[in-house]
């Protein structure tokens, strides 16, 4: 009876689970989820996306960009396969920014973002075999009310920017900031915009992207767990305040983390 119980309980959580395993938001920031078969090739600009198997069908999962429009065109078995987007408007935010230099960089703090992006975008564009069993079931990194949203259109200072690429947490500085998923770490730094940060190789071009910490406790080639420490919420780089910025990030897409978070996390 106990174990009659037992299974007619895990099949209940197993069917709610699987609900929740398949992201599928069609719109600029999110992710598309495609059942395929087991022998096709997927590839987005000419680039394999992440593939994985849930309860015997598998999935094509790929990233939207967030300034996509129209149709994202993959490619399933050499044959192009459009994709299309649902419209989707995200609000804007104002904010002010008192360093002015974060705003509009100086000459040799643009060299530096230059050599900051050569090196995240190897991370960023980089596919390594193993994905993390738990890349659909992430806890946030840190806890704390969401003080910015996924995608915001972002004008510092009344001058348009990139959108925001991410989530922040506000918490105070010096609370922990653990690992969302498992995975390498493959980058740390302190860089110019995103402050101290770690990034996180989660497998197949899923990235994490931790920033403005005010201190790191993890180095490159470290593999991690889901709920390692990382370090602490800090505002160092284009911060107003301590918060943490997490960034997720699919096939070279930022998209929202929200959507990759276990069910019983604050949304
Ligand atoms: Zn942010």
């Amino acid at each position: 009876m106990m174990i009659k119980q037992l299974s007619v309980a895990l099949l209940s959580l197993s069917a709610l689970h699987t609900l929740a395993e398949i992201p599928n938001n069609p719109i600029a920031g999110g992710i598309i989820s495609l059942p395929v078969k087991s022998t096709n090739a997927v590839t987005l600009n000419d680039k394999p996306v992440l593939t994985t198997v849930i309860d015997g069908q598998r999935y094509a999962v790929i990233g939207v960009p967030l300034r996509a429009e129209g149709a994202l065109t993959l490619e399933i078995d050499g044959k192009e396969q459009p994709q299309i987007l649902e419209d989707f408007a995200y609000e804007e935010q104002h904010i002010e920014i008192k360093n002015k230099r974060k705003v509009n960089p100086q000459k040799n703090d643009m060299d530096r973002i230059g050599r900051e992006y050569n090196q995240m975008t190897p991370v960023y564009t980089s596919f390594s075999a193993d994905l993390t069993p738990d890349w659909n079931q992430m806890i946030l990194p840190t806890t704390g009310p969401y003080s910015s949203a996924f995608g915001l259109k972002r004008f510092f200072n009344g001058q348009a920017r990139n959108p925001h690429s991410g989530i922040d947490i506000a918490a105070p500085e010096g609370k922990d900031i653990v690992a969302p998923a498992g995975g390498t770490v493959v980058l740390t730094g302190d860089f110019f915009f995103n402050g101290k940060s770690v990034f996180i190789d989660h497998g197949q071009g899923l990235i994490s992207m931790m920033c403005h910490m005010s201190r790191v406790d993890v180095k490159e080639g470290d593999v991690i767990k889901q709920g390692d420490l990382l370090g602490a919420v800090g505002k160092t780089g284009r911060a107003t305040g301590p918060h943490l910025h997490w960034t997720v990030s699919l096939n070279n897409a930022r998209v929202n983390p929200k959507l990759l978070l276990r069910e019983d996390q604050p949304k």
